[in-house]
């Protein structure tokens, strides 16, 4: 019998799958993400075989050192930036993730806060709230039109993609990108130009994020990349934190070198960089862009479905230590 240690309460559906097969699932109990020395004193009680984690959770080499016998660590995101791939790659342990799962979810956060941005949709509830709205008003926050803009995508997989279809077949947006691989179907489908980052930068509307987390693009969107901004451009990061320099962000936006930003993620999450929520010209989202019950349930059965292919198999089916 398999033993499988879990770091957060996920969806049912894939705990249900892995015990149906025999498997003993520990969850842990606790209300928020497991703290490092938390995490590693769990994973000591048992041999366990496998490990389910989030993205707030370091699986590091004293992880694999605190729990040498799993051979496979299955993450509960797309993402893999909190995971020491190399690492486990030397040890010969396989990580997976939950690749695709929740592309359409995160698109539609990603177009949702380009569409509060450009309707001045939190500014509104803002002026409603606070007593300010005294009659209609033909000057009164004039916003932008989504299908007159120009969105530049950097990084056109599995999201890029999806905000790319929603923007070009639902508002008729102009879609450029930019992306280390050329991408024939955006190309094809959606009429887009491929340009370098910095090109791409300078002419959208909208810079639209959608990179992994690496060390290649950590601070990809630094202070130099941030002054190419049109003045009347957004930001948009669904994607890590750290893909911006957040200090340099806040910055550039108090200096308004470009209109707003809209954010799902931190540099250093929970934390945010002193000053940004004081910034009119900006929204920001707790880390929920994959939070539909549609995407969470297919992340879970993902991790799930990676779990039993691999203990039955001996291979995991997203495995990102290839
Ligand atoms: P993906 O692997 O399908 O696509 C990533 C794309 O980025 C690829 O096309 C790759 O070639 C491109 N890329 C890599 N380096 C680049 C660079 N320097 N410049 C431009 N493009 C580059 O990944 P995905 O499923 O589209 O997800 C993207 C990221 O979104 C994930 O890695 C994850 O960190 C993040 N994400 C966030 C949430 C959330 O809740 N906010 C949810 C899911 C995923």
């Amino acid at each position: 019998m398999k033993t499988i240690y879990c770091t957060h309460r996920i969806p049912d559906v894939g705990l249900r799958m892995l015990r149906d097969k025999g498997y003993e699932v520990d969850v842990a109990e606790n209300e928020h993400p497991l703290t490092k020395e938390q995490f590693l004193e769990n994973i000591r009680k048992k041999p366990y075989d496998g490990v389910i984690t989030l993205l707030t959770d370091h699986v590091d080499h004293e992880a694999f050192d605190a729990c040498p016998t799993a051979k496979i660590w299955a993450n509960y995101a797309v993402g893999f930036n909190n995971v020491e791939v190399n690492q486990a790659k030397e040890r010969g342990v396989t990580v997976t993730n939950t690749a695709g799962t929740s592309s359409r979810a995160v698109a539609e956060h990603t177009v949702a806060l380009m569409l509060a941005l450009s309707t001045r949709l939190d500014e509104g509830d803002r002026f409603m709230r606070e007593g300010k709205y005294k009659g209609w008003d033909p000057d009164l926050l004039i916003g932008v039109d989504l299908s007159e803009s120009t969105v530049g995508l950097i990084g056109t997989g599995a999201i890029g993609h999806e905000v790319a279809s929603m923007l070009y077949k639902g508002f008729g947006a102009k879609i450029i990108y930019s992306d280390p691989i050329i991408n024939k179907q955006i190309e094809d489908e959606f009429h887009a130009p491929r340009f370098s980052i910095e090109d791409t930068i300078r002419q959208a509307d909208f810079v639209s994020l959608h990179v992994p987390l690496m060390p290649e693009t950590h601070h990809l969107m630094n202070a130099e990349r941030l002054s190419l901004m049109k003045p009347t451009a957004f930001l948009i990061n669904t994607s890590r934190g750290p893909v911006i320099d957040e200090n340099a962000l806040v910055q550039s936006l108090r200096d308004k070198k470009f209109r707003g930003a809209g954010l799902d993620v931190f540099e250093f999450e929970p934390h945010v960089t002193e000053g940004l929520l004081q910034l009119e010209n900006v929204i920001v989202t707790p880390h929920i862009a994959s939070a539909r019950e549609k995407a969470r349930n297919a992340m879970s059965v993902a991790v799930a479905n990676n779990l039993i292919s691999f203990f039955e198999t001996g291979k995991g089916i997203n495995v990102v230590t290839r």
